[in-house]
This record gives C-alpha cells, sequence and structure tokens, in this order.
C-alpha cells in the first residue's frame, strides 16, 4: 500500500516544528549567521519545547519520537528556519545515533539522560573526520591502545560539528591501523577528560551559526566501560548511523530548498519588470515550475528511505539516493532563487544568499554528492529491477 497522508501525531509535531521556525528560529538567522555565533537563547528554546532531543526515547528524558519519517518531517521544518541552527542540533542526533545503535543499557542511562538533562542544553558531537581521513573514512589513523581497564587515545579530529561546545563526544579510533575498517572502535569520551581540547573555531562559508572545530586527543584515558559495541565494529556503527542521519540531512536540504522557493515565488509575483510581475515572463515561471517539481521529488525520495528505515527494511541504497538528489535540488534551487531576485538576490539584506551558501554543506557534510553515488552505484545490479 501506498499513503502520503500523515497521522495526527505527524501532522502536530510537523507543525510545532514548523511554528517555531517560523516564530524563533527565523528571526534568529540572519544575525547568527552575520555575527557567526551559537544563539544559546534559541537553543534554550527549543530545548524547552522538545526540539533538541526529540528523537531520544521517553525513558532517558527525551521525546520518544521513534519514526524516522515523523523526524524527517520535525527536520525539514527546522533547516527551513535556519540551517546553521538545525545543524548544531543536528549534531545531537549524529552523536545519540551511535549510543541509540550500539550502546549498553549503562551507556544509554548515562549520556542520553544527560543529553536530556531539562535543566541545560547539552549538546553531543561525533567525530569520525580526520586531516588525511575524509571521503576515506576507514582510513583514519586516531589510536586507541588497550591499557588494562582503559584506551589511550590519541589523535586529531578535523571539522567536527559542535566541537568545543559539546559535553559528550562520540570518537572513532583504530585499535590496529593494519585491520583498516575492522580495527575502527567507537568510544564515547567527555570533554573535560584530561588531553581532550578543542580548536579554533572554522570560518566557514554558510551554516555560519554553527560551530565547527577540531578536536584533539593527547594520551586521552578513556574507561574500557565507554567503548561503544565491540573492537573493530566502530566502522559498522558509523555507517549504521549515517543509513539513518543521511534520510535527515536529505530532509533538511528540502527544508532549504523550500524557504528559498517560497521566498522567491512571492518576489516574483511582486516585482514588476516591462509593466507586469517577472512571473509571468515564462522564463521565470518555468523556473519556479522546475523549483517546486525538484522540491516535491526530493521530499518523496526522502519519506521513502525515512519509510523502508522505519519498516526496519534495507535502506542504504535509497538514504544515499535521497541525501544525493535532495541536495543537489538545495543547491540549484537556491542558484535560481538569487537569480530570480536579480540583483537584490546576491544583497545580504535578503536571505536568498544564506540559503545558497547555506545549501553548499549538504553536498560535503555526512558523505559527499561523489560518495553518495559511489554507495548508490555499489549497489545497482545488473538484470535487477530499480
Ligand atoms: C561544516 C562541516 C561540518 C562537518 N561536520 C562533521 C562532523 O560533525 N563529524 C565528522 O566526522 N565530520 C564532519 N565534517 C567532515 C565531512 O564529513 C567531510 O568534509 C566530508 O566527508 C569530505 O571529506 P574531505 O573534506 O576530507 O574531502 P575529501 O574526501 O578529500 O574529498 C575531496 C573531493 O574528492 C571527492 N572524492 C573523494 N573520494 C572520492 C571517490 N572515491 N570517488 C569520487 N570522488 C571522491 C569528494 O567527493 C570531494 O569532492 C564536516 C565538514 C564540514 C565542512
Amino acid at each position: 500500500m501506498i499513503a502520503f497522508d500523515l497521522t495526527d501525531e505527524q501532522r502536530e509535531l510537523r507543525d510545532l516544528a514548523r511554528r517555531f521556525a517560523r516564530e524563533t528560529i527565523r528571526p534568529a538567522a540572519a544575525e547568527a549567521d552575520e555575527q557567526e555565533e551559537v544563539p544559546w537563547e534559541i537553543l534554550q528554546q527549543a530545548h524547552q519545547m522538545g526540539l533538541l532531543t526529540y528523537h531520544i526515547p521517553e525513558a532517558y528524558g527525551g521525546g520518544g519520537v521513534e519514526s524516522r519519517l515523523t523526524r524527517a518531517l520535525i527536520d525539514e521544518e527546522l533547516f527551513w528556519g535556519c540551517a546553521g541552527i538545525a545543524t548544531i542540533i543536528g549534531g545531537v542526533g549524529l552523536s545519540s545515533t551511535p549510543i541509540l545503535l550500539a550502546g549498553s543499557e549503562a551507556q544509554k542511562e548515562k549520556y542520553l539522560t544527560r543529553l536530556c538533562d531539562p535543566a541545560k542544553v547539552t549538546l553531543g558531537a561525533f567525530a569520525l573526520t580526520e586531516p588525511s581521513a575524509g571521503s576515506d573514512a576507514a582510513g583514519i589513523i586516531t589510536q586507541a591502545h588497550r591499557q588494562g581497564s582503559k584506551y589511550i587515545l590519541n589523535g586529531y579530529k578535523t571539522f567536527i560539528t559542535n566541537a568545543g561546545i559539546a559535553d559528550i563526544y562520540v570518537v572513532f579510533a583504530t585499535v590496529d591501523i593494519a585491520r583498516g575498517a575492522e580495527g575502527i572502535t567507537a568510544f564515547i569520551v567527555e570533554k573535560d577528560w584530561p588531553g581532550v581540547q578543542a580548536g579554533k573555531k572554522e570560518k566557514k562559508l554558510g551554516i555560519r551559526a554553527s560551530h565547527t572545530a577540531s578536536l584533539m586527543l593527547q594520551d586521552v584515558e578513556v574507561p574500557a566501560e565507554n567503548r561503544l559495541g565491540e573492537e573493530g565494529e566502530g566502522f559498522s556503527i558509523a555507517m549504521r548511523t549515517f543509513d539513518i542521519t543521511r534520510t535527515h540531512i536529505a530532509a533538511g536540504a528540502v527544508g532549504i530548498a523550500r524557504a528559498a522557493y517560497e521566498y522567491a515565488l512571492s518576489y516574483a509575483h511582486e516585482r514588476i519588470q516591462f509593466g507586469k510581475p517577472i512571473a509571468r515572463f515564462q522564463a521565470i515561471a518555468f523556473m519556479l515550475a522546475e523549483m517546486a517539481t525538484q522540491i516535491d521529488a526530493a521530499r518523496l525520495l526522502t519519506w521513502r528511505a525515512a519509510w523502508l528505515s522505519d519498516q526496519e527494511l534495507p535502506c542504504s541504497k535509497e538514504a544515499s539516493m535521497a541525501k544525493a538528489y535532495a541536495a543537489d535540488v538545495a543547491m540549484q534551487v537556491t542558484t535560481d532563487a538569487v537569480q530570480i531576485l536579480g540583483g537584490y538576490g546576491y544583497m545580504r539584506e535578503y536571505p536568498v544568499e544564506k540559503w545558497m551558501r547555506d545549501a553548499k554543506i549538504m553536498q560535503i557534510y555526512e558523505g559527499t554528492a561523489q560518495i553518495q553515488r559511489l554507495i548508490i552505484s555499489r549497489q545497482l545490479k545488473p538484470g535487477e529491477a530499480s
């Protein structure tokens, strides 16, 4: 059966996120972007509304929204509000997913409860990327040496969302470089432990409200009880995490594209040139038609990937298709929105140039556009219906 109608709960949660994005996130977006500062008061309000940890089970203090489709609905709205602010929130999802997938009950109780602490905003970060291992994530060289009941971690992570503002890090390291992906192991690391140090904040093209920095690990003693899963399971934990979170990035890309499209559509109906609204010129009207169609197609791919995940069916190819396509749509639609606004679109006084800058990251983080296509192409089988 195929149905596109949402449940009452899905509509309620989407509307809650939509209201919050419209009334709270969007009005703060331009300044957070301009100042390149994390807007803590917005995060605090998001936390009070349950939008920071809505995906964490109620048993640990979260909102208990397990459905990935429902989460995609929420993510589209948050990214519509501001992709930078939504990326900070996304960092909580990205870091808690490996704990949810592979954590012991004790680890979940300790760390998920901490992320849900109602008294304060507690952020998490997911630290996989290194200077010499980006797309080739299996090539990480951060080392984890077992010493009795603990591991000693040494290494350097780069481009980590929330590094420096997170309390909890999920860090990927290798117990044996010679074993390649089979040696990668995941650990939960706390920010205050000796040897854990975040580097300076990166200056970025877009998503400037978010905080991206490097993370240094120097002789960090991690108790063995903080290892996630078994030794050598880390790469699989990271990939299983991405199968889930890529769908949310896709939803976010739809949100950015929708923001730009809605703005351009209104503008095209108001802007008069040659005596009529520019929306009446076929060149502009067709551009808007293309934008609307692409956004719908991207959303449908996203919903399918989320639905498959909800049914616990394989969805790695479909999540990559959704992420690759939606990210490209976000880039195309935001670029076209700037075009529709002409010179005004290029000015920082109007919001569309921000959306164009923000859209670019969707083709880069959590696996580049090329890596998504690599994942898809490896799963295409001759003779198999698509
Ligand atoms: C703002 C921001 C936030 C981020 N947040 C996080 C985070 O929270 N945690 C984390 O661990 N990482 C994070 N990253 C890192 C991000 O996931 C990597 O930047 C990304 O995976 C690409 O790695 P790279 O930058 O090293 O590029 P490279 O891997 O060096 O790629 C360079 C180019 O080569 C292409 N390429 C590489 N290999 C292939 C191939 N086999 N076939 C075809 N093309 C290929 C790529 O597609 C790309 O176009 C973040 C990055 C940014 C910019």
